[in-house]
């Protein structure tokens, strides 16, 4: 087994598979109100395609993970049946998805093979959540959860992207909405990848900040990280500390993927690969391998194994943000896939 690495040695273990461009929310954020140019559907990855890269990754390259994404995955028809495919892989498969449709999708889901689920929620105010998605969809997110954890994910995890002025005012009402209905809460900082073009560092809620707010209310220990992103930590209510509960019950579970305050590009292992079959080497990548024209251009696995391996190979050693010769990706979070 060869394993896909890059010139500053590190080991890429991780796909990102975004199977659709098209979501069902315009969340602020992440799409403009109208206007996004959707791809045509022949240009979009075929199941076959996408099994036939996973497949190359996994068996050459000894990937150990694969998370779907979009654009809203659960709007690809027929999901469970490319996740059942994958799933045979022996991967472990996650998703990221907004939630909206799950109390349709869940169970299929889960039991075609998906062993991870990542629910995206951003407040928990329904005029809120209107205008942030565009969508008065609240209630479907919050059936979706439930929905998630009946089917049998566990945990279920909501990540939460937080915004200055906007909903940094809703840490504590996560965390206790978190610790009571059992889901562990990942807070995600804004990054440059807004199809608005609206992000500028102050705008983001750094994970010092959120930290200054948990212990203002809470005790809380940090967690082992293993290998993901997000720095972890259990927490209880500060008032419950002198009542001896001795209940993990009580204890909550929380995460902060500081992608821009603390970057973890030194030991990123991901590649990506959008709904029309560029491999991606970073979110913040300026180029990219078109794996569509090779794979039907008639391409071998030797040719695409190839290309992958020169791709991750140009990987630069970070994203830069924040920096004077930070330059924006053209694609924004929804087209590259999150
Ligand atoms: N539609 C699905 C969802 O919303 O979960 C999956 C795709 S979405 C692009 C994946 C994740 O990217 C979501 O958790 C979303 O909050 C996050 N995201 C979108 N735009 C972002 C941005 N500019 N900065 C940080 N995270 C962003
Ligand atoms: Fe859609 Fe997810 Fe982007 Fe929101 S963050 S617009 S749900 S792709």
């Amino acid at each position: 087994m060869q394993p896909l690495i890059d010139t500053f040695g590190r080991v890429h273990k991780d796909l990102r598979i975004s199977v659709t461009d098209r979501c069902n929310f315009r969340c602020q954020y992440c799409m403009p109100e109208e206007g996004m140019v959707w791809l045509d559907r022949s240009e979009i990855l075929t199941f076959d395609e996408i099994y036939r890269i996973a497949n190359i990754l996994v068996e050459r390259f000894g990937l150990e993970s694969i998370r779907l994404t979009g654009g809203e995955p659960t709007l690809r028809r027929e999901l469970h049946v490319l996740v059942s495919r994958l799933a045979s892989l022996g991967v472990e498969l996650s998703m990221t998805t907004n939630g909206a449709t799950l109390e349709r999708h869940a169970v299929d889901l889960f039991e075609a093979g998906l062993t991870r689920i990542n629910i995206s929620l951003d407040t928990l105010d329904r005029q809120k959540f209107v205008e942030l998605t565009r969508r008065d969809q609240l209630q479907q997110v919050i059936e979706g959860i439930d929905a998630a954890k009946q089917a049998g994910f566990d945990p279920v995890k909501v990540n939460v992207m937080l915004m200055k002025g906007i909903n940094d005012t809703e840490i504590i009402d996560f965390l206790e909405f978190g610790r009571t209905s059992d889901v562990v809460i990942r807070f995600i900082e804004f990054m440059p990848l807004d199809a608005g073009e609206e992000w500028s560092q102050d705008r983001v809620v750094a994970a010092s900040e959120i930290m200054d707010q948990v212990t203002e209310h809470y005790r809380s220990e940090s967690l082992e990280r293993g290998s993901s992103p997000a720095e972890r930590f259990r927490f209880e209510p500060k008032s419950d500390v002198s009542s001896d509960l001795g209940e993990n019950a009580q204890w909550g579970e929380f995460g902060i993927i500081a992608s821009v305050s603390e970057p973890f590009c030194e030991s990123c292992d991901r590649i990506r690969l959008t709904s029309d079959g560029q491999l991606r080497n970073c979110l913040f990548a300026l180029e990219h391998l078109d794996l569509r024209a090779l794979l039907r251009g008639g391409g071998t696995d030797e040719q695409l194994a190839k290309a992958i391996v020169e791709e991750v190979e140009a990987k630069r050693s970070g994203h830069n943000i924040g920096q004077v010769y930070f330059i924006r990706p053209s694609k924004s979070m929804s087209q590259v896939g999150g």
